[in-house]
């Protein structure tokens, strides 16, 4: 199977070449050249995964090799069935993707992207430098994932003193010789651009083998397809899903799943203030606003850039098309689509809700009166919006993306329980931290990252 850019000048590659790419030299996010179907038999979560995905790979990995890697990255998670379904009221689902070591429903594809990054690599004898700055979860799903790996390293930039305590605790308590963490002076913008301006350093990016695992990423998308599946197949019905939505990485999964011939009636976009998707769906234009803090932070985006691979759909697949409508979103804010291509790709699929701050509180704080579970402030908008969207006799899944313990103010403020966190990480607190102060200064970091990178 090859991949093409969303923006049609960027050379085709397989999937190793896109795995370590990330993004396509012309700007673009690489997609399947065509949708394949899968079908599942059954079977453990690692068995399953391999069963969907090993379509997209097998050209470079053989099922044997590629299930044994799967099975490796889902033996991290806590839950022997890694996502379990939990029904919530009549016809109500959560579907639990926060058993893996951080948390948060990342590491379902951060834990698989490491160990196929060290395969990858160790195969060719090479060796990559990550780097990425992080706002407080992908720092630490994206840590985890690759702390076992010999053949890549990780430096993660975080805003000094703006990340939660449990959130830089889970990076800096990393006891792995290949994982660095800098506290830098200054905001989350300022390590993002610090990190652009190293991948936009050429000398400096080509010396140090600089890669990136962020969620434009085929492979973590590829990844969450998985848990469509699996969850349809324990349901042994046609379900909708209502998922908590930020950069649109997880319900594009969705509706590849669909594509690929999951049972899945309609996709329903849940989004907090920062609902640039919301009013999308209402008014067929997309439209960038500043960002606004809320109570789930994961989902506090300007821009959903995976978007963009539904996009090149919407265009017939028509890279220079795409190309040059997001050019115009960049310069000019906005873009809109046709009624027809509306009313084609999006109306009979999506639908989506907005939560207020006090809607997410009240969503939390009713779940736990009726059902004495607690849900995560993420959760609790993907929640909302299926209640908000669910239709008689059609099943509605949401997807529960993070424990209730990760955002535990929040979850207290709401029901008066302060979530404990799970065993395995009850000593976070009494654990040492290794984590380097630096200045927010591009030639120190540059420096430091240079200092890191282990020989080959
Ligand atoms: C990242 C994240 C999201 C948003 O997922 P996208 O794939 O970016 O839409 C939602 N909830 C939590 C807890 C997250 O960490």
């Amino acid at each position: 199977m090859k991949y093409i850019s969303t923006r049609g000048s960027a050379p085709s590659l397989g999937f190793e070449g896109a795995l370590l790419a990330g993004l396509a030299s012309d700007g673009g996010l690489y997609v399947p050249e065509a949708w394949p179907t899968a079908r599942i038999s059954g079977g453990s979560y690692a068995e399953c995964a391999a069963q969907i995905t090993h379509q997209f790979v097998a050209e470079d990995i053989p099922f044997d090799v590629y299930r044994k890697l799967c099975e490796v990255a889902y033996s991290s998670f806590r839950h022997p069935e890694v996502a379990p379904l939990v029904e919530v009221a009549p016809d109500h689902y959560l579907l639990e993707l926060f058993h893996g070591p951080t948390l948060a429903f990342k590491d379902v594809a951060l834990q698989l992207l490491g160990r196929l990054f060290d395969h990858v690599l160790a195969k060719r004898g090479e060796r990559v430098m990550i780097v990425g700055a992080t706002s407080g979860d992908t720092g630490s799903a994206a840590i985890d994932g690759v702390k076992h790996c010999d053949n890549v390293d990780i430096v993660i930039l975080y805003p000094r003193g703006r990340v939660s305590e449990v959130q830089r605790r889970q990076m800096t308590t990393v006891d792995s010789p290949n994982v660095h963490c800098v506290a830098i002076d200054g905001t989350f913008d300022d390590c993002q651009d610090l990190v652009k301006a190293m991948f936009n350093d050429e000398p400096f990016r080509l010396a140090n083998n600089l890669s990136a695992v962020n969620s434009i990423n085929w492979a973590r998308v590829m990844a969450q397809t998985v848990y469509y599946f699996t969850s349809l197949h324990t349901l042994d019905r046609q379900a909708s899903f209502s998922v908590p939505t930020g950069n649109f990485g997880n319900v594009l999964a969705g509706w590849i799943a669909r594509e690929m011939g999951a049972d899945v009636h309609g996709l329903i976009v849940g989004s907090n203030s920062n609902d640039i998707l919301t009013r999308f769906f209402e008014s067929k234009e997309m439209s960038m606003r500043p960002v606004v803090p809320t109570l789930s932070p994961s989902m506090d985006i300007q821009v959903s850039s995976n978007f963009e691979r539904l996009l090149f759909e919407m265009n017939g697949r028509d890279g220079a098309a795409t190309k040059s409508q997001l050019q115009g979103f960049r310069s000019a804010g906005t873009f809109g689509v046709s009624a027809p291509q509306f009313d084609r790709w999006i109306a009979p699929v999506f639908k989506a809700h907005r939560s207020s701050d006090d809607e997410t509180v009240a969503t939390m704080r009713r779940v736990y009166s009726e059902t004495k579970m607690l849900i995560d402030p993420h959760t609790a908008v993907g929640l909302a919006a299926a209640m908000a969207h669910g239709e008689a006799g059609v099943p509605t899944i949401t997807l529960a993306t993070a424990h209730p313990a990760k955002f535990p103010d929040a979850v207290e403020k709401a029901t008066g329980v302060r979530p404990g966190l799970p065993e395995h990480l009850a000593d976070l607190f009494s654990r040492p931290e290794r984590s380097t102060d630096l200045a927010n200064d591009l030639a120190e970091v540059e420096r430091f990252v240079a200092s890191k990178r282990r020989a080959l």
